[in-house]
């Protein structure tokens, strides 16, 4: 008996601390937020006992940890975790407590902090944080987002109370802002969302896969190449189209994919709207092929889970064989974040895709964590220069070296380079004059339907390759 006691008083003692900082877990704020909620529960309304509430603070340590965890040795992170542990142990008062509740999430109980002073321990809590962890030969900033809750005004239960704490972290995220204190319209916008993730799942349950189509539907951005320019007449060498997709909700209308596509993300459905996607695509590079638009290539985006997801080559290997298109008409656009996030695996469905005859671009590139030294590992195609570095071409010197240095490294390593979002001449020429050959951007022409693409493809050719800027 003894010995199972004994037993249960050390598994007890496991799970009360977190090895690598030290500090109570979850499983203890379990039990002391009830121990505060029970002490602060007996005051009497209306007493001007300042005690009279607490803050719940969570704080989530930024995507820089999860890149340092998953790129640099153990010990680095482990060190962070516990230099993090002490710089917010040595700004509490005794009466605070703090809690490692998950290996990148940290909990605060902070009675008597409200308001003013509350947001002056934010302040030196978030710089104190933010300060390098220095290593030998290199340091690393991790910066955290932080959201609360207020005992009672925001709950009156321990749920409530970190629930309520836990939208506000979101909330933060989102926003990109360090702190947010709940406020019940963020719980309103997290009850949109599921709403908006609800119809996203009946429009996708409802019908078969080809009749997904009612609700969703793609639009088609022109992809220029460009083989000179003179008096604002360019000479065209190649036309494309980027598949950009729309859902047509029942009674929003047209809703944008950064709406859906990260709630979709979120919530698995993006596996059928993907398979949906690769089949309407495939399909229609059929169908033009049969009507004389044998030339035009077509670009279809993947979100870094689809491209993750182990169904996402099968389902172009049937749709291709199903279909007969060719592969090498079809480009699949990824995101920085999709290729950095795991170097080996992304090798090596990178090179199953170059199997299968798909062509790969890299989409937004620049405005992720990227190193460049990485890129020639992969079987690449195509490189699309981030909206963000084109807009200011005109006015930004910093811009025009980036994007300068972007247009030698993919001729260096012979991927075609893309800019997108040219909205003016003048940045258009000035990309040009880089060396630049690939062009998308309102400039040129918005997102299309299938007709009016199709319309503005056969102007080009009847133009004898030569479109005119307006
Ligand atoms: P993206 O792949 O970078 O697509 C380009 C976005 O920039 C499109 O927005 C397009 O309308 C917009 N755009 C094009 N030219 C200009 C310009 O000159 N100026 C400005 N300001 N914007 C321009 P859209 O259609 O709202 O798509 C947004 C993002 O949603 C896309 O960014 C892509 O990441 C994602 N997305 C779109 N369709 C799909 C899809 O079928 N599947 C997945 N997974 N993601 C998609
Ligand atoms: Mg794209
Ligand atoms: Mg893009």
């Amino acid at each position: 008996m003894a010995a199972v006691q004994q037993r249960l008083a050390q598994l007890e003692q496991k799970l009360s601390f977190q090895p690598q900082s030290g500090l109570p877990t979850h499983f203890r704020l379990e039990l002391e937020i009830e121990e505060f909620l029970e002490q602060f529960s007996r005051l009497p309304d209306g007493s001007d006992n300042k005690l009279q509430g607490f803050t719940v603070l969570i704080l989530q340590l930024g995507p820089t940890y999860s890149m340092v965890r998953k790129t640099l040795r153990a010990s680095i992170s482990e060190w962070i975790l516990y230099q993090t542990g002490c710089r917010i142990a040595a700004l509490l008062t005794d009466r605070d407590r703090v809690f490692h509740t998950r290996e990148d999430e940290f909990v605060l109980l902070l009675p008597e902090k409200k308001g003013s002073a509350l947001k002056s321990f934010l302040q030196s809590l978030h710089a104190s944080l933010a300060a390098p962890h220095g290593f030998t030969g290199f340091s690393v900033s991790v910066p955290v987002t932080s959201g609360a809750s207020y005992y009672p005004d925001h709950g009156r239960t321990r749920s409530e109370l970190l629930h309520h704490a836990d939208l506000a972290v979101s909330a933060a995220k989102d926003r990109r802002k360090p702190f947010v204190l709940f406020q019940p319209s963020i719980r309103e916008t997290v009850v949109e969302r599921m709403e908006l993730q609800n119809s996203i799942l009946k429009a996708i349950e409802a019908p078969a896969l080809h009749q997904l189509g009612e609700q969703f539907c793609l639009l088609y951005q022109p992809k220029l190449f460009v083989s000179s320019i003179h008096d604002g007449k360019l000479q065209i060498s190649r036309v494309e189209a980027e598949a950009l997709m729309r859902w047509n909700h029942p009674t929003k209308g047209l809703v944008s994919p950064t709406q859906f596509i990260p709630i979709a993300e979120e919530s698995g459905l993006i596996e059928p709207l993907g398979k949906w996607l690769v089949y309407a695509c495939a399909s229609l590079v059929n169908d033009w092929a049969e009507t004389g638009h044998r030339d035009i290539g077509l670009s279809v985006n993947l979100s870094p889970r689809q491209f993750r997801s182990s169904s996402i080559l099968q389902t172009f290997e049937s749709v291709l064989a199903s279909t007969g298109t060719g592969a090498n008409r079809l480009t699949v656009e990824l995101t920085e974040t999709s290729l950095f996030e795991d170097i080996n695996s992304t090798t090596r469905i990178l090179e199953r895709f170059a199997a299968l005859g798909l062509r790969v671009s890299v989409d937004d590139f620049g405005s992720g964590y990227s190193s460049l030294s990485h890129l020639h590992r992969f079987p690449l195609d195509e490189i699309k220069v981030d909206r963000l570095f084109v807009e200011h071409i005109r006015t930004n010197k910093h811009d025009r070296v980036i994007v300068r240095s972007l247009v030698n490294m993919a001729a260096d390593l012979g991927f075609d380079l893309i800019a997108e979002g040219v909205e003016d001449s003048d940045s258009l020429q000035i990309l040009y004059d880089m060396g630049c050959l690939g062009f998308q951007g309102f400039i040129l022409s918005e997102p299309l339907s299938e007709a009016e693409f199709l319309r503005f493809h056969d102007d080009i050719v009847a133009n004898g390759m030569v479109m005119q800027l307006p």
